[in-house]
């Protein structure tokens, strides 16, 4: 792909500064209008542009592409437009005894030119859901969008400059080195969703700049499925949440751990739910996706091999081909814990499933790890599952479910450590790109009026007091 020269990026680096303060000053109608407007091009005007680009970058298939891309961008835009007026207000806040005579209040003020830096896995939502965001924050913004989804990237590109001036919104598409001209400049604030390998790069960087940073990140989520669960719907919403987009979603259960009691009951319904969505013939399905590259299919079939010369069963719906990036849905089971598929975020169609009698072994297993995006539980017994999330730490938790937490404007999203800092998705992603100013106004006389030194007398006096009283 074609690298956004440096040239290009620092003149338009150059002129959003110009604007920041004045659409920082926009009103929430004003941005209101923008976010209908982005909304209304993603569900109508480019509906299908989007859902070719995205079935020729990924195989992604219409209904899929319509769930995952543009209904999380239109219900995202949505419950910004019907909220978004409120979370603008400045906040009152009440006064401390010895403040009195002053009031205070908090304002949400923009911060200023922003950097989105997308990943190539859902490559509209992850990229025009921040926008609403910035929009609704009142920050223009640069927009990187991953190399690895190139007609999508020309889509999102004919969006936005039908819609937004330069000076408000631009698209710089490019790979690496566009990225790291990018990095090199004082944004305000860079919210970046990918890898924590690039994560890491992009938090040295923008601490060069003080940047503020929200990194949404990945990992390997847990899932365990306990002996009290309902297997049946377990195995069928776990199958759709790992192999919806072949498996490349952060927030897919990464591995399972099954109670050893019903592991042969739930393999069985996993494999006849597979059967069922992908209609026995996944290479064929519209509904199958295909890996976004020859090297991340590659590796994908490389952790399948180590795991088989491990001696595992591997259970896959059939065989993987080179020519289409196409990996079979697989199960490994019980693949050693420092095999690859275990110590590696799979990301892709292939699903270790490991079993346990002891919780706790369990618990400790997933502690030594770095914390995960997400954690999901399948169980109906409840102290056992406040037991889980009570003695284990993740950015997001599902509870006989998986994946949907993401669909929730009024959750936060995002990890925690290694797997993100800082939320999105709905007030939080307005936060991330809003700064909390706190003004206060003196009214009146003021206590400490009267506590200036020198101290003497009763002054002194009245300090002892007020740190004793106050
Ligand atoms: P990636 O980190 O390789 O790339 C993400 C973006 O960073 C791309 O735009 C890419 O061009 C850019 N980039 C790559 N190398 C860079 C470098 N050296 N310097 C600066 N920028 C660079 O991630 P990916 O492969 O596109 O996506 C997969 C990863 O993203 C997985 O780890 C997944 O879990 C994570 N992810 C997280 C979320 C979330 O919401 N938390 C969502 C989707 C994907």
């Amino acid at each position: 792909m074609k690298e956004s020269s440096e040239e290009y990026i620092t003149g338009a680096f150059a002129r959003q500064r110009s604007t920041e303060l004045s659409l920082g000053a926009t009103s929430a109608r004003e941005r209101i209008r923008k976010i209908r407007a982005l909304a209304y091009a993603v569900k109508y005007t480019y509906r299908q542009q989007i859902r070719d680009a995205v079935y020729a970058d990924l195989h992604k298939g219409e209904e899929e592409c319509d769930i995952t891309e543009i209904y999380v961008v239109t219900t995202e835009a949505q419950h910004t437009i019907a909220h978004l007026e409120r979370w603008m207000r400045p906040r009152k806040v009440p006064t401390p005894l010895p403040l009195l005579g002053s009031t205070s209040h908090v304002r949400y003020e923009s911060k200023g030119v922003s950097l989105i830096i997308s990943p190539w896995n859902f490559p509209i939502n992850l990229t025009l859901g921040p926008l609403i965001s910035a929009i609704a924050a009142g920050c223009p913004v640069m927009i990187k969008p991953s190399e690895y989804t190139p007609r999508t990237t020309e889509v999102i590109e004919k969006i936005i400059s039908s819609l937004f001036p330069a000076t408000e919104v631009v698209v710089c598409p490019g790979a690496v080195e566009t990225a790291q001209t990018l990095l090199s400049l004082p944004f305000r604030h860079i919210f970046f969703t990918g890898s924590p390998a690039v994560g890491k790069i992009v938090m040295r960087a923008a601490a060069e700049n003080l940047s503020s940073v929200t990194l949404e990140l990945g990992g390997k989520s847990p899932t365990i499925v306990d002996k009290s669960a309902d297997i049946g719907l377990s195995a069928k919403r776990i199958a759709y949440g790992k192999y919806m987009n072949a498996g490349q979603i952060c927030i897919a259960p990464d591995y399972l751990y099954v109670h050893e009691e019903v592991k042969k009951e739930f393999l069985a319904e996993l494999q006849s739910t597979l059967s069922v969505m992908y209609m026995d013939a996944p290479k064929s399905s519209a509904a199958y996706g295909r890996i976004v590259s020859q090297k991340h299919a590659d590796r994908l079939q490389e952790m399948i091999s180590e795991a088989r010369n491990h001696g595992c069963d591997i259970i896959s719906a059939g065989k993987a081909s080179n020519e289409d990036r196409y990996v079979a849905p697989t199960i490994i089971i019980d693949p050693p814990l420092d095999s690859q598929v275990m110590q590696e975020e799979i990301f892709g169609p292939v699903l270790p499933v490991l079993s346990y009698r002891n919780i706790d072994e369990v618990l400790a297993t997933i502690n030594e790890k770095e914390k995960p995006l997400a954690l999901y539980i399948y169980a109906r017994n409840k102290s056992l599952i406040n037991k889980i999330i009570q003695n284990t730490r993740a950015g997001t938790s599902c509870v006989r479910q998986n994946n949907l937490q993401f669909f929730h404007a009024y959750l936060p999203f995002g990890g925690s450590n290694h797997s993100g800092i800082g939320k999105a998705h709905g007030y939080h992603g307005f936060l991330a790109f809003s700064n909390e100013r706190s003004v206060l106004t003196q009214r009146s006389f003021g206590a400490t009026d009267i506590l200036r030194p020198p101290y003497t007398g009763w002054k002194k006096k009245l300090v002892q007091w007020t740190v004793k009283w106050l």
